[in-house]
């Protein structure tokens, strides 16, 4: 008790219960309580019940007006749990990495960082960390008097690894790995979250993009998300190749762009450019082009054409660029909707836009993959 009081703040605002006994109202004083975050001790998940390196920390102590008890578990890479049931339920916010789990005779679900995993009452499942990653989810579940957590066996290497995966879940695998990792760096590029832009940059050069193909996502990216967060991109990208070539890694620098001539006639280049991207020829101008002739030169002369015929991207890859930037930018989501036709116009299966969107909610975050699944739904009605 001494120990609870002094990890515990009691605030000055007091919370007042009032109940009946013996038909005489009394009222009851309870004070608000803090309790600071790392007051609760982390302590090691025991062997019997999971496999691997497991942390548990509490992140509040119990409290028996409050039926429910709720943990950060740190799952190691490749650790999980034991098949077990819960009494009430478990709900699993997956916080960092990704998560599976997996109920008994069911497909392996997969679920990433703000993803919420309800595991019913009574229903044998177990849940731990991807092969590669580090998991953490907050377990919040219900006490029941009198009954606890059933643990049953471990969950073999074999359980683990194997079985199929729901078909949601599947999505991001439909995409090859440099593509996911297109949609990382352009995503994160986009938003200017460097420290996680760098991550994903040593990923992508991990997954096989050579330097020049990544050098070409940055500089697509500035005719969607201006110059700032391009220049900041390509800093941040020149530090992770020193600090990779410290290491004595190697990296492939790829295919040379192609310039085109000044003397080219740029305007009908972007405009035959934009006619094979989009199938659609003849197009009449639109509203902003007839109204500010200019940007529509710039539009053609520029992205469709300097941009666009330099090569070392293909245009699937290029229109993979441009829907993870413009899914980073809040306010263009009728830009982002005729992208993505023009992203499955080059190719990209409806699989593979649903693994875009896993992959942004994996590496952008799940508001802004939400957002961009809203439009992809109109995109695939429109098309059927
Ligand atoms: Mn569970």
């Amino acid at each position: 008790m001494k120990k609870l009081l002094t990890s515990v703040v009691l605030l000055g605002c007091l919370l007042v219960s009032v109940y009946a006994q013996g038909g005489k109202e009394v009222v009851q004083e309870k004070p608000t309580q803090v309790e600071r975050k790392g007051a609760q001790a982390s302590s090691k998940a025991p062997e019997a019940n999971f496999t691997g390196d497991v942390l548990v920390t509490p992140f509040f102590s119990d409290n028996e007006d409050a039926p429910y008890y709720g943990s950060y578990v740190t799952f190691a890479p490749g650790a999980r749990t034991n098949w077990h049931n819960h009494p009430a339920g478990q709900r699993l916010i997956v916080t960092e990495g990704v998560c599976w789990t997996q109920e008994e005779g069911g497909e392996k679900i997969i679920a990433y960082p703000g993803d919420a995993v309800w595991c019913p009452a009574g229903v044998k499942h177990w849940h731990g960390a991807s092969p590669d990653t580090t998991m953490t989810h907050l377990a919040i579940g219900g006490r029941v008097p009198g009954k606890s957590v059933q643990w049953f066996e471990q969950v073999s290497d074999e359980q683990y690894l194997s079985g199929t995966v729901s078909q949601e879940s599947a999505a991001v695998s439909a995409l090859p790995a440099r593509q996911q990792s297109i949609v990382a760096i352009a995503s994160l590029a986009a938003f200017g979250d460097i420290e996680r832009l760098k991550a994903a940059l040593g990923e992508g050069l991990d997954a096989g993009l050579s330097v020049n193909e990544i050098k070409e996502v940055l500089i697509q990216l500035y005719a969607y998300a201006g110059f700032p967060r391009s220049l900041n991109a390509i800093n941040a990208f020149n530090d992770v190749i020193k600090t990779r070539e410290g290491s004595g890694i190697t990296d492939t620098i790829g295919a040379e762009p192609t310039v085109l001539p000044r003397t080219a006639d740029k305007y009908a280049a972007g405009r035959t450019n934009l006619e094979r991207l989009s199938g659609v020829t003849n197009a009449p101008p639109a509203g902003y082009a007839v109204f500010v002739p200019t940007i529509e030169v710039f539009l053609k002369e520029h992205l469709f054409a300097d941009i666009f015929a330099r090569g070392v991207l293909t245009w699937q890859d290029r229109e993979l660029t441009t829907i993870s930037v413009l899914s980073a930018i809040p306010g263009v989501n009728a830009q982002l909707q005729s992208h993505m036709g023009l992203a499955m116009y080059n190719g990209l299966d409806e699989a593979q836009m649903r693994a875009f969107i896993a992959v942004l909610a994996e590496k952008a975050g799940q508001p802004t993959a939400n957002n961009a699944k809203t439009v992809l739904e109109r995109v695939l009605a429109a098309r059927k």
